[in-house]
């Protein structure tokens, strides 16, 4: 199999953590998740997390001074040389993108795909409203559509399930409005390259799937 390089790109509570955990194991990629990377950072009490805690609670971009900084550093790392990876949430805006493309030109990397899953707003604020997170592994669990087999408990590894401190209505409503000022029209400049992959993200989570491994192929 061609190590893969990708992109996903919907909006907030579309299903992009969810299915990183699918594409991570079926393609053996690893998974840079700028949002993640700012939570770790957060509970490690690091100068950059504190920085990027103020945004994230108001539901806005960290600077791209920091934001660009990180992803430099780690898709520079060998396992992303090794086995290839899918960025997930990054690019969110123009200047995202462009630094992307000098950071992908540097290391010689080409990307396959860029997966765009989309789903109507309405239906995003109820995701992101009951999502759950496990403080221990991180997988994601939500209150209606992806119970855990008991109430607030992981169940891959029986770590404490938490809400996301930005997972409010009003920040939601605030992130997707972000999302589509300034990272909606990045879809534009991906499928004018012929990369962009559309997924209908209104499906059970392996269908959704199941039509995203069908558009990447093997
Ligand atoms: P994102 O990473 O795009 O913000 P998540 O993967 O965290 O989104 O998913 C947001 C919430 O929606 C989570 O609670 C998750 O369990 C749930 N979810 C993900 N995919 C689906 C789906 N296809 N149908 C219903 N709920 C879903
Ligand atoms: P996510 O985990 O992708 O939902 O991101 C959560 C929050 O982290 C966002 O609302 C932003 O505040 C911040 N964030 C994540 N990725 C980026 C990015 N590429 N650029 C700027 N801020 C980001």
């Amino acid at each position: 199999m061609k190590t893969k390089r990708l992109l996903s790109m919907g909006p907030p509570g579309a299903g992009k953590g969810t299915q990183a955990a699918n594409i991570v194991e079926a393609y053996g990629v690893c998974h840079i998740s700028t949002g993640d990377m700012f939570r770790s950072a957060i509970k490690n009490g690091t100068a950059m997390g504190k920085l990027a805690q103020s945004y994230m609670e108001k539901g806005e971009l960290v600077p791209d001074s920091v934001t660009v900084g990180i992803v430099k550093e780690r898709l520079a790392l060998d396992d992303c040389k090794n086995q290839g990876f899918l960025l997930d949430g990054f690019p969110r805006n123009l200047d995202q993108a462009h630094a992307l493309d000098t950071i992908l030109a540097e290391l010689n990397y080409n990307l396959d795909a860029v997966i765009d899953v989309s789903v109507e707003n309405e239906i995003l604020i109820n995701r992101i409203i009951g999502r759950r997170i496990c403080r221990n592994c991180g997988a994601t669990y939500h209150i209606e559509f992806n119970k855990p087999k008991t109430e607030g408990v992981c169940d891959s590894c029986g770590g404490e399930l938490y809400v996301r401190k930005d997972d409010t209505r009003e920040t939601a409503e605030n992130r997707l409005s972000v999302y589509s000022s300034q990272t909606q029209p990045l879809l534009d400049f991906y499928k004018g390259r012929g990369l962009l992959v559309s997924i209908n993200g209104d499906q059970a989570v392996e269908k959704v799937f199941a039509d995203i491994k069908n558009q990447l192929g093997e």
